[in-house]
């Protein structure tokens, strides 16, 4: 069942030295992630998180089983190829500083983060639950941007993309009307002041796949107040 996993009961019953071996292990790291892809999928993105904020943990949630195991193994084998001698990848990354779990975003966020813990949350190609008797099963909702904006720090922020012309803009009004997010204008987006904002529309695999078919997307981006 997909739902029968374990959840810790509290953030400080996380052992994240589990998940960030080598980051635990060095005294002058913080060992405190910083950046989550909500329903990472395959992980391209969450990867790419990985080399473009070095020296910040990034952490994957995806509900599906299998779907976590791919990415665990995917990150497992990018460290032994790139964490030994003559290794490193891109940007030297040794991708020690990402990691995945399998968790209900829905539910899970308050057992893992505390309060004003992140400075990026992604919600990239979510699934649009089309039937409006579904939407209450969207990602993006009056009460879970209340939950995120526990999470995310002030001057933090909150992006995400879709394909879904709909759900863009139901992501973009529910954003728009939240008082403790401002949206992130576009001349910022694309001025590359933000390099988290840069690769939305090509990193993950949905976006990849996106791409291939020329399909349009529809970003937001909003600053936590
Ligand atoms: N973000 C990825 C990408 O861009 O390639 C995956 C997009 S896929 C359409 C949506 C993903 O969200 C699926 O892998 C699904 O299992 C996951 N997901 C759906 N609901 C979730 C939840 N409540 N918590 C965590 N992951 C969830």
């Amino acid at each position: 069942n997909d739902q029968s996993f374990k959840v810790p009961r509290h953030p400080s019953e996380v052992n994240w030295a589990e998940h960030f071996p080598a980051v635990a292990k060095n005294p002058e790291a913080k060992l405190e992630v910083e950046n989550v892809d909500v329903g990472c999928g395959f992980g391209g993105y969450l990867l790419k998180l990985g080399e473009v904020y070095p020296d910040q943990l990034s952490l994957g949630l995806e509900l599906r089983d299998k779907v976590t195991e791919y990415v665990a193994d995917r990150i497992t084998a990018l460290r032994a190829e790139e964490g030994g001698e003559g290794g490193e990848g891109k940007e030297g990354c040794t991708y020690e500083n990402v990691a995945v779990l399998r968790a209900n975003a829905q539910k899970d966020l308050p057992h893992y983060f505390r309060k004003g813990q992140l400075r990026r949350m992604f919600f990239l190609f979510p699934d649009p639950h089309f039937k409006a008797s579904n939407h209450r099963r969207r990602i993006i909702s009056e009460q879970l941007l209340d939950e995120y904006a526990h999470f995310i720090r002030s001057g933090g922020r909150l992006y995400t993309i879709t394909d879904v012309e709909e759900l863009g803009a139901w992501m973009k009004s529910h954003l728009d009307a939240h008082p403790l997010f401002e949206r992130v204008g576009d001349e910022e987006l694309d001025g590359g002041g933000d390099e988290a904002a840069k690769f939305l529309p090509s990193a993950s695999e949905e976006a990849q796949k996106v791409k291939r078919n020329e399909g349009k997307t529809y970003r937001s981006v909003y600053r936590r107040r």
